[in-house]
């Protein structure tokens, strides 16, 4: 018999992309029958990105992973330069080069989707094979998204129009009412719902299961909403395995690693702050100007990952090639003995460095649980998709975060934040053992715990393993 074959999709990102393999790697060791073949989108319009996905494939070696590449597109000057809705155009595209691939293979047993793919489960239908979705944000995502699209499908109403004209939004995986201004965009705006998240939506409710990156004590409010699956509509809710924190576990090969781990060797313990955006934030220059302002004023040791925003708005953003031009002047020389500016950092280990004391993040899910895993408090600023409302529930709900910013609007509509506030909120969140920083090491303790033997995420993930042995 044909030896079973799992087939993985992956949205183009690198969060998307390590915590998927980290994810392949926790499966394969332990059904050593099954082997995963990831298949590797890369976006054309992002040669920095790509090179870094490549170049994170290239030094990751596990037994029974295998990556296919997929063809990229010839020519793309047509395509929309709006990057969500160039991802999702891209996602179409090859739909037509997942079929063909899986046609070859002998033994599938099912999909592993990236929660960004799912449209890639019209091609394990057509198949006839199981699909589980791997969610790389958290489980009230999960639940909005769900909530919202039955909201339309079963009770007709016009979530567009109902978000304009309410304040608040209840929603069974939230504990208390939600300002409708930090629920995302990707919702509450025509086009990306319309177009993509309406659709995802009705793509979660087709899978087996729901592989949600979070632990049952970080979002235990979220997770026992699901056990009501009719809260969530006619059509009920895919088993939901919360197996988290899934972190990626491979050394990233950046060019200056040995000399930014080297630098944090010589600093105090948890002096310094980093600041670092994701695999897409940047800012316009006076918003840099700001930072750097609000980072002297602060008197804090820094390390600072700072980025050049895309040409056309919604693009990707790439590394300076001098960053002292977009600098206060004499900023480098007169921060040189506290501070550091890069281009990118190897997050996880710059967290888990004695050094670091605080992080200025957007709020990405998998910035969140690393920093939740090293107990380093976060201070909020986020940028785009769903990171707003993380930002929220970290500050308003779970009190593990101080704010800089909740509202990604007021970035996007540039309005600056200013040196004034970062500078006194950076100083807040540096500031000795404080309430905030104490919350963090308790939860930081329970992640550890969650995925021990005998922990909410091991006995979920031994569950997993279960229903997916069951399907080969
Ligand atoms: N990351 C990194 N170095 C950087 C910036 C980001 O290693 O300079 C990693 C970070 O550790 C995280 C991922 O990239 O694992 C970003 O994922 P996240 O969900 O936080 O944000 P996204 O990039 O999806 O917005
Ligand atoms: N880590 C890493 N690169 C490093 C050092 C650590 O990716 O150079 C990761 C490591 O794999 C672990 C996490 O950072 O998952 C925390 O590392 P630490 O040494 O604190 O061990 P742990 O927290 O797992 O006990």
């Amino acid at each position: 018999m044909d030896k079973p074959v799992l087939v993985a999709t992956v949205a183009p990102l690198i969060g998307h992309l390590t915590q998927s393999i980290q994810l392949a790697k926790l499966i394969l060791e332990k059904n050593n029958q099954l082997s995963i073949s990831l298949l590797v989108i890369k976006v054309p319009i992002d040669p920095q990105g790509t090179n870094k996905i490549q170049t994170f494939i290239d030094g990751c070696n596990v037994e029974r992973l295998h990556f296919h590449h997929l063809p990229q597109p010839e020519n793309t000057d047509s395509w929309t330069s709006h990057r969500g809705l160039f991802v999702n155009q891209l996602l179409e595209f090859q739909k037509l080069h997942v079929r063909e691939y899986v046609s070859k293979i002998k033994g599938l047993c099912g999909f592993l989707l990236d929660v960004m793919t799912t449209t890639m489960i019209d091609v394990a239908d057509e198949f006839q094979v199981p699909s589980y979705i791997f969610c790389t944000s958290g489980a009230a995502f999960i639940g909005l998204m769900l909530y919202v699209q039955s909201l339309q499908d079963d009770h007709n109403q016009d979530t567009i129009e109902l978000f304009k004209t309410s304040k608040e939004l209840i929603a069974p995986c939230f504990l208390q009412p939600i300002p409708v201004s930090v629920l995302p965009i990707i919702i509450t705006d025509k086009l990306q719902w319309s177009i993509r998240m309406h659709k995802w939506a009705q793509q979660y409710r087709r899978a087996k299961g729901i592989i949600v990156n979070t632990f049952a004590a970080l979002e235990d409010y979220a997770l026992k909403s699901f056990l009501k699956g009719s809260a969530y509509g006619k059509s009920g809710v895919p088993q939901i395995y919360p197996i988290g924190p899934i972190l990626n576990r491979f050394e990233s090969k950046i060019k200056n690693r040995s000399e930014i781990m080297e630098w944090l060797d010589n600093q105090p313990a948890k002096s310094v702050v980093l600041l670092s955006f994701g695999s897409l934030g940047s800012f316009q220059l006076d918003q840099v100007k700001e930072i750097a302002n609000g980072l002297e004023q602060s008197g804090q040791r820094f390390l600072w990952v700072l980025r050049q925003p895309p040409k056309e708005k919604g693009g990707f953003p790439t590394e300076y090639e001098n960053v002292e031009l977009v600098l206060p002047e004499g900023f480098l020389d007169r921060t040189a003995s506290i501070g550091k500016v890069v281009g990118w950092v190897p997050q996880l280990a710059v967290l888990s460095h004695f050094a670091v004391g605080g992080f200025v993040s957007h709020c990405g899910w998998n910035s969140i649980l690393e920093s939740i895993w090293c107990g380093v408090p976060i201070a909020t600023w986020p940028l785009a998709a769903e990171q707003e409302l993380n930002a929220f529930q970290l500050v308003k709900e779970l009190g593990i975060a101080v704010e800089i910013s909740l509202d990604y609007n007021e970035a996007m509509q540039h309005q600056l934040v200013k040196a004034e506030q970062i500078g006194k909120r950076v100083r807040q969140l540096m500031d000795g053992e404080n309430e905030v920083r104490k919350r963090v090491q308790e939860i930081s303790g329970k992640s550890r715990a969650a995925v021990q033997e005998g922990g909410s995420s091991h006995l979920c993930f031994e569950n997993l393993m279960q229903t997916i042995c069951r399907i080969f």
